[in-house]
């Protein structure tokens, strides 16, 4: 096998290094013994398969070798540093853009197939033949796929279809592309794929006389007029028929290009040639022909495509085209590979890889990986429609884009200022969808009044959405300015100022010089959309109010901080539950002799210099107090505040087994805590027990008391502490 990758390349070009890819063999060999496919042929058979579908595409040996060498770094103990070592840079950076990420950082293993697509395309952005070997890679694997289980084979069948073979058509290579494509149809949807695959045989044998006569016919003619041409019936792919019914919503037997006939020249002046003998031969059907000679399609696709009336009425295909370009439509960016030195060719190719710079530059800003792979998917899936500016210029945009797409493409400010479209000379509304072919003319007004909201909803080009939004961004202006300068008043009463105070001209040119902003309203706009906070500015309008009033920060800070304790202790006083009559901010305390609790008849003493203290007013000690009436205050109860007091309560019994279960079963049935609990036992062999419960009213107490009573051998419960 590997002689038969040596001797593929030697034909492509005598000058490869086939030392290199003998070396790259021995050590991937040795790296991958005793590693088995699912197969259960030997590892190394794979990536030899990989190198060879590269060797197919002509490529140099630098990455026939990365080929054969693309799964050592990922499945076994070779590190980047010694492939580095051992075959140079170039080779190990092309081994290491295909080497998935390793599972232990993501989360999901959705994560990691996005991160590792992630790191792909930025190094197939360094050097597009990272992809070459992917794609490689991808097709023996989806060769095999029959190997693998089921769910996995859906897996790797979707994932191809939605991404590599979407890669594969951007960079022209249609070998892989189509190949690819109907290996993922077949597990993607076995019962119609097996069913395509027996109608298309039959109706190709009913056709193929057909097809046979047309091909000797062309033969005979354009031998006639002496062009050299080769000529062959191409059947079309499984997946191309299946998505015309699928799309298109046509039976089996309204297909009726199943093969195309195909003519390959020497020149372009041949191709032309050949399609006026194609088109005086058969009746061409109108709006069918392609010119993508004149007109190449952004993957660099080149050939003239053309529909004919066949005898029997049925319509047939043919593409006619040059070598070069047959080469490209095979093997795509492939195809240019060797041209790579000269530098204009460069330029060309640089061209040709646009929509990969575009999608690194989006793949930047998104951070997200689940709406990384969503757009991911969405652009390389996007087809194209190319129009035509009334100059005859070519531009291509995404399908079903509308002139206001085509308007922003031209330039934002013909977008911003479109009030209509003509397409070929007939005035059309914005939402008409462009074909291929329109000669599109946009009409512009100084007076109009900027894109409509509503646009966003029918474009469908990136780039005019993002130019509609960023013109709505810049046009919020005024309401962005008008909310930030109202915000930060409102925030300027908040913190205790009048607006006129803090909002001084020169102090805001001060603010906005700290954010680099280049106005006031620019300050205020910033504000508006929440690119700075009220907070921010005020602080520094703040700071700069307090040097021009001299006061120094101590000053403020301690009379904050005074007000702050002021709140806190309020706050603190209310959650005593008490209100004291005619008295705010006054500090309370529950005497520790009565512990009043909500519900109990209570006054205040006025203490010395530690505020009120609250006594049920049955409490011993406040006849002492009464001694004092002016220092006696009425208090109550707040009944709104749920707070929890304790209480302390007495329990006597006689002893015996079992008391002390019942006692607390009973308080557990009441829910309430006991934050204290102490008994012992009388020389009379009286029980008595102490608790401090925890209880939020008089009645909850009561209730419990009550139920302590009903237990036998109980004699007295009641509070103490009084
Ligand atoms: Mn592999």
């Amino acid at each position: 096998m590997i002689h038969d990758i040596i001797a593929k390349l030697k034909k492509c070009n005598p000058l490869n290094d086939t030392e290199l890819i003998m070396k790259a063999y021995e050590f991937a060999y040795k790296a991958h013994e005793g590693q088995y496919r699912d197969s259960g042929e030997e590892y190394i058979t794979h990536p030899l398969e990989v190198a060879s579908i590269l060797a197919d595409l002509c490529l140099d040996s630098i990455t026939i070798s990365a080929g054969i060498l693309h799964d050592v770094i990922e499945d076994t103990d070779y590190s980047y540093d010694d492939i580095k070592n051992l075959f140079g840079e170039e080779i190990a950076m092309l081994i290491d853009g295909v080497t998935k990420l390793g599972k232990l950082e993501y989360k999901t293993k959705e994560e990691q197939q996005a991160e590792s697509l992630r790191k792909m395309f930025i190094a197939m952005a360094k050097d597009i033949r990272v992809i070459l070997i992917k794609l490689a890679d991808r097709l023996h694997n989806m060769r095999t796929l029959r190997h693998k289980p089921e769910k996995k084979q859906r897996e790797k069948a979707s994932e191809t279809m939605e991404i590599y073979a979407p890669i594969a058509h951007r960079l022209g290579i249609s070998r892989i592309k189509w190949e690819m494509e109907d290996l993922a149809l077949r597990y993607l949807e076995p019962t119609g794929y097996y069913d395509l695959v027996d109608k298309v045989a039959k109706k190709r044998r009913e056709r193929e006389d057909e097809i046979n006569h047309v091909i000797e016919l062309l033969k005979e003619k354009i031998k006639e007029v002496g062009i050299e041409a080769h000529i062959e019936g191409r059947p079309k792919s499984f997946y191309s028929i299946y998505r015309k019914m699928y799309f298109q919503n046509k039976t089996f037997d309204q297909i009726y290009d199943l093969t195309a006939v195909r003519i390959i020249v020497d020149t372009v002046k041949d191709c032309y040639g050949v399609l006026g003998i194609v088109h005086t031969l058969w009746k061409p059907i109108p709006g069918r022909f392609k010119d993508y000679i004149a007109m190449p399609k952004p993957n660099m696709y080149q050939s003239l495509h053309t529909t004919l009336f066949g005898y029997d009425g049925q319509p047939f295909e043919v593409q006619i085209r040059t070598w070069d370009m047959h080469r490209i439509s095979e093997f795509g960016i492939a195809a240019h590979w060797k041209y790579k030195e000269g530098r204009s060719s460069q330029e060309h190719f640089d061209e040709k890889l646009k929509w990969l710079r575009q999608m690194l530059e989006w793949q930047n800003e998104i951070r997200d990986t689940r709406e990384f792979l969503e757009t991911l998917k969405v652009d390389l899936f996007m087809d194209e429609v190319y129009v035509f500016t009334p100059k005859g210029d070519v531009v291509d945009l995404p399908v079903d884009s509308t002139p206001i797409d085509f308007a922003y493409k031209i330039h934002s400010q013909i977008g911003n200022k479109c009030v209509g479209a003509k397409i070929n000379g007939r005035i059309v509304t914005l939402d008409y969808k462009l074909n291929n072919g329109d000669i599109v003319e946009i009409i512009t007004s100084a007076n109009s009044n900027g894109p409509s909201r509503d646009w966003l909803k029918i474009v469908r080009s990136s780039q005019a959405k993002n130019k509609i939004k960023q013109w709505f961004k810049k046009e919020k202006r005024e309401e962005n300015i008008q909310k930030g300068k109202e915000s930060i008043e409102k925030e300027i009463r908040r913190q205790g100022f009048i607006a006129s105070q803090l909002l001084k001209q020169e102090w805001l040119e001060i603010a906005y010089k700290k954010y680099s902003l280049h106005s006031i309203d620019d300050l205020f706009a910033s504000v508006g959309y929440g690119g700075l906070t009220t907070n921010q500015i005020v602080s520094k309008l703040k700071e700069e109010y307090r040097k021009s009033q001299k006061i120094d920060e101590k000053t403020i800070e301690e009379e904050l901080e005074n007000k702050t304790q002021k709140a806190e202790h309020k706050k603190k006083q209310s959650t005593t539950g008490i209100k004291v009559k005619g008295i705010d901010n006054v500090m309370i305390r529950f005497s520790k002799c009565c512990n009043p609790v909500p519900g109990d008849e209570i006054i205040g003493y006025i203490t010395k210099g530690r505020g009120v203290s609250v006594h049920r007013k049955d409490c011993t000690n406040v006849s002492d107090l009464f001694t004092e009436p002016e220092r006696l205050i009425d208090v109550e109860w707040n009944t709104r505040t749920k707070v929890s007091y304790n209480a302390d309560v007495e329990l006597r019994a006689h002893d015996r087994k079992g008391l002390l279960a019942e006692i607390t079963s009973i308080v557990d049935d009441s829910k309430i805590n006991i934050n204290s609990f102490h008994s012992r036992t009388s020389k009379d062999r009286m029980a008595i027990i102490n608790f401090v419960l925890e209880i939020t009213d008089i009645e909850q107490l009561n209730k419990l008391i009550r139920n302590f009573r009903k237990i036998e051998g109980v004699i007295d419960v009641f509070r103490s502490k009084q």
